[in-house]
Order: C-alpha cells, then structure tokens, then sequence
C-alpha cells in the first residue's frame, strides 16, 4: 500500500513514520526544501520521543521517503493525507490557506481514484471545500477521476506522540463511502489488533469531534485555574481539592492541574476557531470565550507574583527560569507562557537566565538573545534574586535546595506548576509560592 502525506511537521511526520513502521510505503511531502533536506539526512525539525528511530529504521529500509515533489509521489498513492498547518487568522478563524492549497495541487496531479484525508484540524464543512477545490481542479483539466473526502483529526499528545499513534485510545473517522471505508480500515487495521476502535461518524461530525474535544480540555484547565485562583484567596489548597474532585469517577483526575495557563499549537487556536465559528453561526460560546480569558489572565499570574513578591521592582532583579518550551517531552515554543512572562519581566528591567533540556534553539526563535541561555539548571540559577519553575520537566522534580540555595542571592521560588509543596522547603530558608496553594505568605 502507497500513501503520501502532505505537510511533515508534528502530526505529519508522526503520521508518516508510524504508518511506515506498520509496513506502509509512505512518502512524506513538504514545502519547506531544507526540512525534507535535513530529513533525508536523518535531521529531524523536532524533538519528540522516539521519533528519530522510527524515522531512521523506516528510512533505511526504504519504506519512508521524503520530496518536496507531491506529483511524484500521488501518481501510485491511494490515499493522500493533508497534515498542513491551520494557523489562527486575522479574526481567530482557522486559516485554511494551506489546506485548501494542497486540495488545488491534489485536483491538478491525481490521475486516479483518491482517497483525501483531512488530518489537519478544519473547522466543521472544510472537507466540502476541499470537495470543491478538488473538483474544479478535476474539471479545469477535463479529467474526471472519482475520490472521496475523510475527516481523520489526530488526538496526539505532543512528547507521547509516538504512543499516541501505535496505541489509540480511538480512531475517528468522518466518511460518507464504502470504498473510502476500505481503505481506511486498511490502514488502520494494525493500530487496531489490540482492540482499540475505529469510531465511524458523517464527516461534520468528525470536523467537531476534534475541536469539541481540545476546548473540553482548555475548558478543564481554564477552570482548575480559576478554582486555584479562588482556594488561595479563601486558603484553601488546590492540590487538596483536585484530589478530591478527581477522586470522583465521573470526573476523573486527569486534566484538573492548575499553572500558568495552557500553551501549544492547538489548544490556542482551537478554542479561538470554535469560538468564531459560535459567533459566525448567531451562537456565541459563551463558555470557550471564558476560558479564553482565563488562560490570558493566568499567563500573567506569576509575572504578578514575583513584582508583588519585590514589592513592585523588579528591575536589574534576575530570575532563573527552570523549562521554557509549554510542557514537558516537547521543544514546543507556540504560544508558550514563557514568553510572555519573560516579555513582561523583561520589559519591567529584570533579567532572565534560562535552563529548558531541548527548547532553548526554538526559544530563540521568540525570545531572541533578550534572555541568557544556560547550559544546566545549576548554571541557571547562579546569583539569581528568583527562580520560576515554568516547565514541569522531570529533571526538575526532586532539586537539592541546601545546594541551590547557596548558588542563588535570594531564596525564593515561583512554582507554576505546583511541582513543588510549601513542605518542601520548611528547613531551607526559601520563600515558596505556588499557584493556588497555601505558601508560606
Ligand atoms: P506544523 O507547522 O508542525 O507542520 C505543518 C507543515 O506543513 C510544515 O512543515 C509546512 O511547511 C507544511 N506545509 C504547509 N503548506 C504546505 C504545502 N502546500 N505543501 C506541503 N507542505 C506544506 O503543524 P502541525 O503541528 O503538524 O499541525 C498540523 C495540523 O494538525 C494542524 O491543523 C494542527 O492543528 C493539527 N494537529 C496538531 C497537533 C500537534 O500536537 N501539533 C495535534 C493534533 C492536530
């Protein structure tokens, strides 16, 4: 079986590399020249967790190819993947530029029945559009090959992506054609051996499936955020209380960890996506704008603690920050909350010096040379009057604060993950703050 995949990044090199592994012939397509460049080299653009060998063992046999030349690689393919960017526009809407331009290329260079799988995240009806796009393209050149349009959005979790994709918890599929179903279950059928399923659905309904489900979770962390924000008001402690909300099956402990807000290239652009799409439609969600708003608020929050902490003077103050990518297991810089907490310290006269284990090349891209990039966590937080811990990195779980203590000129912590417990410190002499806690102020 042949597939080609357009658009290499996160979800479509993932894509690509984990259905080479299964025995596939994929060719990876994209038109960043230097991407496929490095990749031919064993280069890859990201860092994500064994996704290097799966790359180099596929390449190396010969069932994982990368061009730049998408007619070469359609020609034999029997079905294509769009795993382009969809970027928020001007008014939050998802761009679909990208997609809708490799729909065009698809109609101009497919000489034969297709499958089109939509694995980019489009808002509901874009898989009509790229119909559309399709067909014209078809009917400009008077050829007339039949294909057929899949929603399949991809439910990776960014530093588990490989995991992800071998073991889904579901597949989702949006269809409306046995032929198109074939082939599906044909290129799923070895993720699906252990039983995880295929949900079958109509196309729209895929289309939503995907945004419904990143806005439920920003939705959960919006919300932990704001109950956070209230505990440490009322002094109660957060840590207790998602415990015992999380204890309750029907809510489950995952996704109830309040911080510095949520980050990345989905959950940012989803919620705005979804939100538009509610006010272009006459329904405003009223809830997703909240949470919109939440997350903008909770971004700034530890900015607000420390100018608090120094009594609203942070300037020539230097603060350490521990992790700068917007989780764990990613270099992931997009819409990171370290960059604006950095801009907004910056901007106040203080210094930052910077320790993130693979983030800091793209952090660069953001941040430029306004920060200092350090070469260890230790390194990070020499004569520093603060550190943030900003990144929950495992590394960072368990510090020595009698070493770390006598390294910084100032004993103070701002834990924007609740990495760390106000206990932790009791024999230290630190102050300690974490988001909605109970600290020692
Ligand atoms: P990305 O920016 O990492 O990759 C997109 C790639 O598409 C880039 O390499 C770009 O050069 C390429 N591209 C753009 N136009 C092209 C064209 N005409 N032909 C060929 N290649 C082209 O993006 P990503 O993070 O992989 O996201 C892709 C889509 O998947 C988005 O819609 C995103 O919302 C969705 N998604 C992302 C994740 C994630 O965790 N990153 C998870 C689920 C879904």
């Amino acid at each position: 079986m042949k597939i080609t995949i357009v658009g290499s990044g996160y979800v479509g090199l993932v894509t690509g590399a984990c259905l080479s592994d299964v025995g596939i012939d994929v060719t990876c397509v994209d038109v960043d020249q230097n991407k496929i460049d490095n990749l031919e080299k064993g280069i890859l653009p990201i860092f994500e967790p064994g996704l290097d060998q799966i790359v180099n063992r596929n390449s190396k046999k010969g069932r994982l190819k990368f061009s730049t030349d998408l007619r070469g690689s359609i020609v034999d393919s029997q079905a294509v993947f769009i795993a382009v960017g969809t970027p928020p526009g001007d008014n939050g809407d998802a761009d679909l530029k990208y997609v809708l331009e490799v729909s065009d290329q698809i109609g101009k260079l497919m000489n034969d029945y297709l499958v089109v799988i939509t694995k980019s995240t489009v808002p509901v009806n874009t898989a009509e559009k790229v119909r559309i796009v399709i067909s014209n393209a078809l009917k400009e050149r008077k050829k007339y090959f039949d294909f057929d349009i899949v929603s399949n959005p991809e439910f990776l979790k960014e530093g588990a992506a490989i995991n992800d994709f071998m073991n889904p918890d579901r597949i989702v599929v949006g269809l409306d054609s046995i032929k198109a179903k074939q082939v599906i279950d044909k290129i799923y059928r070895p993720f699906t051996l252990n039983g995880n399923p295929i949900i079958y659905m109509d196309i729209p309904s895929a289309e939503m499936t995907k945004y419904a489900s990143n806005a439920m979770l920003a939705t959960r962390i919006s919300f932990m955020n704001d109950i956070a924000n209230l505990s440490e008001l009322v002094g109660a402690d957060v840590n207790m209380v998602r415990k015992g909300m999380g204890s309750d099956p029907r809510i489950g402990s995952k996704f109830l960890y309040p911080g510095i807000g949520y980050g990345g290239s989905c959950f940012p652009k989803d919620v705005k996506a979804l939100a538009r799409k509610g006010q272009e439609k006459g329904h405003p969600m009223r809830i997703l704008e909240a949470v919109e708003l939440v997350n903008e608020d909770q971004k700034i929050l530890l900015f607000n603690k420390i100018k608090k902490h120094f009594g609203g003077d942070i300037s020539k103050k230097t603060i350490a920050f521990w992790g700068l990518s917007f989780k764990p297991k990613t270099d992931d810089m997009r819409e990171a909350p370290s960059v604006v907490i950095a801009k907004l310290l910056l901007k106040e006269g203080a210094n930052i010096r910077a320790y993130d284990p693979v983030a800091m090349e793209e952090a660069k891209h953001e941040l430029g040379d306004t920060i200092r990039y350090c070469k260890s966590e230790l390194e990070a937080i020499q004569g520093a009057d603060a550190l943030a811990l900003i990144t929950e990195w495992a590394e960072f779980r368990l510090p020595n604060w009698d070493e770390i203590g006598k390294l910084m000129a100032n004993k103070v912590v701002f834990d924007g993950r609740n990495l760390y417990n106000v206990t932790d410190f009791k024999d230290h002499g630190f102050d300690y703050y974490g988001i909605g806690t109970k600290n020692n102020h």
